[in-house]
């Protein structure tokens, strides 16, 4: 349900835009010099036993995965940080978008108004919207400041919040308990989004205190920030995730909402530099599944890029997120490819991996092949 649905309610737009970072389809391009720190805070008190010359920084993120093995060699801690330049039609990560904290409604789980009630006694907003017969609807969020006090009053999980604040040592605690998996598998940590790179101060302070312990880092990051942010993760990354979406600059605009021209600089510049790459493509029909796009991307990867990418992953599409946008209020923007099954997708992708490796290209199916740092 919208807040549309209810009587009076005001008509939210689909994932309108939120914060100050945002740039939509058809609109100016972002100016990355904008694209930086913006859900990170400074602590006011740091937890663990974080060195006290560090700065003391919280990161915000809306998922911390344990055992991951996707973003990455080995099993990985991931830090899925909030916050996106952004807007492609297939993210299945809705609730990365927003570089705050929001509130995220599963009416599902609402005892009702007069059973609880809690949530209608802590919104000094007005925001909630209950169904007639007294359960949680949605969440009004042309009035909703966020203030989360609704999630904090909810006790059945109706009413959750996207987004935590970790101080760098709280990040480094969770990190280390996983230790001894990263030592039996080459594994670490995984600084993912949303984009990391929107909150580059903690996410350094955070890969170099893992460096300095000896833990693995990997960067998965859309590139669409200033170089010399990038520059600055150099010293403390061994592998940076980068998606090339498609080469072509129009259609980039049109379906991710920006330009594709920093994000192919930033990549040759990590090149140039040597460091380890690997590159992925979320792959979609009507959008770059043709054998002109992917070889434009071939072409890039093997002229530009030197050959230093270690593995090429073409990702196929997958239905994935569609409960998340329906908790933020938003319609799931990718209604056509509702059932879009692996039968449809697996023969373009076997297709496409013969036309890459016939470029020399170490071209993969996926993200979970077996990756293995020089
Ligand atoms: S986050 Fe705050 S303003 Fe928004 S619905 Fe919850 S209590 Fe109300
Ligand atoms: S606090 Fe949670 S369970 Fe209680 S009425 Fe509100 S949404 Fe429903």
């Amino acid at each position: 349900m919208k807040p549309s649905d209810f009587a009076g309610a005001p008509v939210s737009p689909v994932r309108a835009p939120l914060d100050p970072v945002c740039v939509r389809s058809g609109s100016a391009p972002l100016d990355p010099a904008s694209v930086s720190v913006q859900g990170y805070s400074r602590e006011t008190s740091q937890a663990s036993d974080t060195p006290s010359s560090m700065p003391m920084l919280r990161g915000l993120a809306f998922n911390v995965q344990n055992y991951s093995v996707h973003d990455g060699p080995g099993i990985r801690v991931e830090f899925f940080m909030k916050g996106c330049p952004l807007r492609c039609e297939w993210c299945s990560n809705p609730e990365g978008i927003s570089p705050y904290p929001e509130p995220g409604s599963y009416p599902d789980k609402c005892m009702g108004a007069t059973e609880c009630g809690r949530c209608l006694a802590a919104c000094k907003q007005k925001a909630l919207l209950f169904t007639p017969e007294g359960t949680l609807g949605a969440i009004d969020r042309d009035v909703c400041i966020r203030c989360l006090a609704c999630t904090r009053a909810c006790l059945t999980g109706a009413l959750s919040a996207w987004g935590q604040y970790y101080g760098v040592g709280e990040a480094l605690d969770i990190i280390r308990k996983d230790r001894v998996f990263f030592e039996r598998t080459g594994g670490g940590v995984t600084v993912s989004g949303g984009e990391a790179l929107m909150q580059p101060e903690f996410v350094r302070a955070l890969f170099e205190q893992c460096k300095a312990e000896g833990i693995n880092t990997c960067l998965e990051t859309a590139l669409y920030v200033r170089p010399e942010i990038v520059d600055d993760f150099f010293d403390c990354t061994d592998l940076f995730i980068c998606d090339i979406k498609c080469m072509d600059d129009a259609t980039h605009r049109a379906r991710c909402g920006v330009s594709n021209q920093l994000i192919l600089e930033n990549l040759r510049r990590i090149a140039a530099r040597a460091a380890r790459l690997v590159v992925r493509t979320p792959v979609l029909k009507g959008f770059n599944a043709s054998d002109a796009e992917i070889s434009a991307i071939g072409r890039f990867i093997r002229d530009d890029l030197h050959g230093r990418v270690l593995q090429y992953q073409l990702l196929p599409y997958r239905q994935l997120g569609v409960e998340k946008y329906a908790s933020l209020g938003q319609e799931y923007p990718m209604q056509d490819f509702v059932g879009y099954e692996r039968e449809q997708w697996e023969p373009d992708i076997r297709h496409f991996i013969d036309l890459l490796q016939s470029m020399g290209i170490n071209a993969v199916s996926g993200n979970n092949q077996k990756l293995e740092l020089p």
